[in-house]
């Protein structure tokens, strides 16, 4: 990826142009759409899917009707502190502002404004969350996201022209970003002019050597996200001398059913199941959260652990469109015994029958357990106990461009740029500098949150 001055004049040339056609980047368009600007999406790939079609689609958010509706008080300011909380006080703290107060508006306007039948997740709870506040279409499934965005973007004629990779930002005498230049299939390419551009192409997961830079702790991991997410915003910012933040903090999760990739939801751990490694042992406090828990689980031997619960919780899970697919191949498995269960997975029976007794012992207890783990209300596990042998993945980026709360990208002066915006994993997150600041939900809370907040700046 390259930046150039920009030529006399473009063949083409829009308001709003915005590069990468996820959760952000049609959120942009939408709202920018709707603030009567001319937009303009160019997308990678032959279809918009991105990171946001793998996720769960579920979007945070405090002070809802959805949370009003199932009586759960709830603020920004409280969302805020638990972001904080968990990011260790390293997140920007105007950003956390910005973002929290942005996104009920942005789920009502979802909900409400464009017709999108949003509920809220009322029957677990999320690590690090003081409320319920995860809202998501019926079928937690991002992919139904990034479909129903891409038909409203239809029904409302914005063009998003597909295989159309952005290589270049083209630049005016004052340092601004006037247009773009993207690479078609058949090596040709486009040049088109904007007024703006809002960089929506998410982080650098796909950017094997930027991983191994900036999360070598990672780098052998399996990469769970967007292959495409190369990483383009980032070269940018640096060839523009733009200013960047926390580039090692990461997304990972501890519990991607293995070898059948695919995501099994943390709530069959906030529910109350446990991790086992290969000894049928415990290894770590899981409550921490899913993110750190990629690391936890891939210094396990063979990289691998067992996520242990029950039928009840498997009754949870499965509103969830992947672990209902991880169902149907096989990969969540039964049994009546804690020692059938473990003749399943090849494990020791009867360590896996002393570790389940201890975990019951300690929930019974109401005492937190040796790793620290209090099991809360959760009931006792019970037959049939259910098992997926997991592994650890990185699944997104979270550093990334520092922005301003209006969402512009910032000279290394400290200056905020005119015409340059980023949304979406593009921008820096709000999850510290590591791994164990991300509160779920935060990709998509800067997705949709910043996507709002940049599309409806002013020209
Ligand atoms: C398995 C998984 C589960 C997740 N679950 C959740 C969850 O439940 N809740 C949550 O908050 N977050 C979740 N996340 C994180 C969340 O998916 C992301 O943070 C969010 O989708 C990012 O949105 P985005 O629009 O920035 O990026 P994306 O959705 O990845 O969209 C970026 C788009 O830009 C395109 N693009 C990239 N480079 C270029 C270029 N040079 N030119 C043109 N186009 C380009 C890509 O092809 C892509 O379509 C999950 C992530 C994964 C991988």
């Amino acid at each position: 990826m390259s930046t150039r001055p920009a030529p006399q004049s473009f063949p083409v040339s829009v308001e709003t142009l915005v590069i990468g056609a996820g959760a952000a980047g049609m959120v942009a368009a939408l709202s920018a759409q709707e603030a009567s600007q001319e937009v303009l999406v160019l997308e990678r790939d032959a279809v918009p899917a991105g990171s946001t079609a793998l996720s769960a689609g579920l979007i945070p958010a405090a002070g809802t009707a959805q949370q009003r509706a199932a009586g759960i008080e709830d603020s920004p300011a409280r969302f805020a502190e638990d972001i904080q909380r968990k990011a260790h006080g390293e997140a920007d703290p105007a950003l956390v502002r910005a973002l929290t107060e942005a996104i009920p508006e942005a789920v009502a306007w979802l909900t409400d404004g464009l017709g999108l039948p949003l509920t809220l997740v009322e029957d677990f709870d999320y690590p690090g969350h003081s409320r319920r506040r995860m809202h998501g279409l019926p079928d937690r499934a991002g992919a139904s996201l990034v479909d129903a965005l891409r038909s409203l973007c239809e029904a409302r004629d914005i063009p998003i022209v597909c295989d159309r990779r952005v290589e270049t930002l083209f630049t005016d005498a004052a340092g601004e970003v006037a247009g773009a230049a993207a690479r078609l299939p058949d090596g040709t390419a486009e040049e088109i002019g904007a007024r703006r551009v809002i960089l929506a192409c998410n982080g650098y997961g796909g950017d094997k050597a930027r991983v191994a830079r900036h999360m070598p702790q990672i780098a052998e991991a399996l990469y769970f996200g967007h292959a495409g997410n190369t990483g383009e915003a980032l070269g940018w910012a640096e060839a523009l001398g733009l200013k960047t933040a926390q580039l090692g903090a990461y997304q990972g999760h501890g519990n991607v059913a293995h070898p059948h990739g695919i995501l099994i939801t943390w709530a069959v751990i906030t529910e109350g199941g446990v991790q086992v490694n290969a000894e049928g042992r415990r290894f770590w406090n899981e409550a921490q959260g899913y993110s750190e828990a990629a690391r936890a689980v891939l210094a396990q031997p063979g990289g691998q652990a067992f996520t242990i619960f029950d039928a009840r919780i498997a009754g949870v899970a499965r509103q969830f469109a992947d672990f209902r697919a991880a169902e149907a191949q096989g990969a969540v498995r039964r049994a009546e015994t804690p020692e059938a269960l473990a003749k399943l997975f090849d494990l020791p029976a009867e360590a896996l029958a002393r570790t389940m007794a201890e975990a019951e012992a300690a929930r019974a207890s109401g005492a937190a357990d040796t790793f620290g783990r209090h099991f809360g209300a959760t009931p006792p596990l019970a037959p049939p106990y259910c098992g997926v042998r997991v592994t650890g993945a990185l699944f997104h980026t979270q550093g990334g461009l520092a922005v301003t709360p209006e969402a512009r990208a910032v000279r290394a002066d400290g200056r905020a740029m005119h015409s340059l915006f980023a949304a979406g994993g593009a921008a820096v997150g709000v999850s510290g500098s590591g791994d164990s600041g991300y509160l779920s939900g935060n990709g998509l809370l800067a997705a949709v949150g910043l996507g709002r907040i940049a599309g409806r700046q002013p020209l």
